[in-house]
């Protein structure tokens, strides 16, 4: 860093911040590998949160993780996705996880239908609705059928002393 003040090739000032010349692009001696600014394309440090030049935010925040990380990267620093196409894997995912919600819900749902038509089932096959009435003898007191039909008759027969 012979003068430290102003830009080896153009002789411009140098700008607080940058890494390279923002008037010929010409890097800056022993600067470390910079940010391009995505506005004005002037290369930055890349400790920096805004670009030197025009004030333009060097920090991009994650779809998927909401945290910020500088645009030289080309991954989220959090979560590891990476930037290019990040708008689009986030809806695709998006997709994907309303379509698991929606047949996780229509699983469920079937689960609920089956145990209500399991639980009506076996109801009317113990309360003999519907459920065919043919059980050994018929029934005396016309009582109808199935389980009913059976207490009933055993009713009737201890209450005349049959058994
Ligand atoms: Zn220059
Ligand atoms: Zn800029
Ligand atoms: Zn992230």
């Amino acid at each position: 860093m012979t003068d430290a003040g102003r830009c080896d090739e153009c002789g411009a000032p140098r700008t607080a911040g940058l890494v390279a010349c923002s008037y010929c692009d010409a890097p800056y001696p022993g600067m470390p590998d910079g940010v391009s600014c995505p506005k004005c394309g002037d290369e930055n440090m890349a400790s920096r949160p805004r670009c030197a030049r025009c004030a333009a935010s060097l920090k991009r925040s994650c779809l998927f993780c909401a945290m910020t990380s500088s645009v030289g990267l080309a991954a989220c620093g959090h979560c590891g996705e990476l930037f290019e196409g990040a708008e689009q894997r986030k809806a695709e995912r998006d997709e994907q996880l309303r379509q698991q919600q929606l047949l996780g819900l229509a699983v469920q749902g079937l689960g609920v239908l089956g145990q209500v038509a399991a639980g009506s089932g076996g109801a009317r096959g113990a309360f003999g609705n519907g459920a065919p009435a043919s059980k050994g003898a018929p029934s005396k007191g016309g009582a109808g059928g199935g389980l009913f039909g059976e207490i009933w008759d055993d009713l009737s027969d201890a209450a005349m002393g049959k058994k």
